[in-house]
């Protein structure tokens, strides 16, 4: 099981108020999994994102990932989870402007200690893996809301994470670079690699092979019978 939460409730707490957001969310994935979660604008999709990426922490439950409960560790610890097993991808790329696509990418084993014509070997792996030989040494500016979009994907994927999460990651983007992007994904997918998306967009969820949706932060499994019931109201186009 790589994801395993169970009873998590998220609050923010200011001095003024308690924000409360997610209600007891329980989510397992187990290695090879495709799940999209999806939900509206403020229904808790980024605060659940948060806490599955190690970087924030729930007022209950517990989370496991591959088997290690993450709740018990201090920041320092919760870094190196984060190195060691997931690859973030945003809605808004989160790449360095000044920096090529190569070393981009090659920047999270920077911090892993790699040395570096490893991690130029690797880098050069990841944007061949993304169709992105061609453009390695292009900054940012020089490349496409797609392109760019893969580059971030190559970099969440250099250190060969246990999992990918992406929040929004069609959300900047056209609806063929959005296409071009899920099939890229139904890609690594095929490979192995086990995925986690957020989207607000049910045709953007459509591309995984199981669906949560989450609402007031409350989180449901949706099941055949609902997707068949939702396009038989023209509510989204599944394939
Ligand atoms: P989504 O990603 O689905 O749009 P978010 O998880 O970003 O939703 O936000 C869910 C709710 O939590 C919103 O009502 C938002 O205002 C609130 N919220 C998010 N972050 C904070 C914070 N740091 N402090 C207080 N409230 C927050
Ligand atoms: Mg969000």
């Amino acid at each position: 099981m790589v994801l395993k939460l169970d009873h998590i409730d998220k609050s923010y707490i200011t001095p003024k108020l308690v924000v409360p957001v997610l209600h007891d969310v329980s989510l397992h994935v187990e290695e090879g999994e495709y799940v999209a979660i999806m939900g509206p604008s403020g229904s808790g999709k980024s605060t659940l994102m948060n806490i599955i990426g190690c970087l924030d922490r729930p007022t209950r439950g517990t989370y496991e990932l591959n088997g290690e409960n993450v709740l018990n560790k201090n920041d320092r610890d919760m870094a190196s989870i984060r190195l060691n097993n997931l690859g973030f991808v945003f809605q808004n790329f989160q790449l360095l402007s000044r920096q090529s696509a190569l070393d981009n990418v090659a920047l999270p084993l920077v911090y892993a200690g790699v040395r570096k014509r490893e991690r130029i070997r690797r880098a050069k792996a990841a944007l061949t893996r993304v169709g992105l030989e061609q453009r390695i040494m292009f900054t940012p500016a020089q490349l496409s809301g797609g392109q760019k979009q893969r580059v971030a994907i190559a970099r969440a994927l250099v250190n060969n994470p246990r999992l990918l999460l992406a929040d929004e990651p069609t959300g900047a983007l056209d609806s063929k670079s959005s296409k071009a992007l899920m099939e890229l994904f139904e890609e690594l997918n095929d490979e192995g690699v086990t995925i986690v998306m957020i989207t607000h967009a049910p045709e953007i969820a459509s591309y995984a092979k199981r669906v949560c949706n989450i609402f007031d932060g409350v989180l449901t499994e949706r099941t055949d019978s609902d997707r068949t019931k939702i396009e038989a109201a023209g509510g989204g186009t599944f394939r």
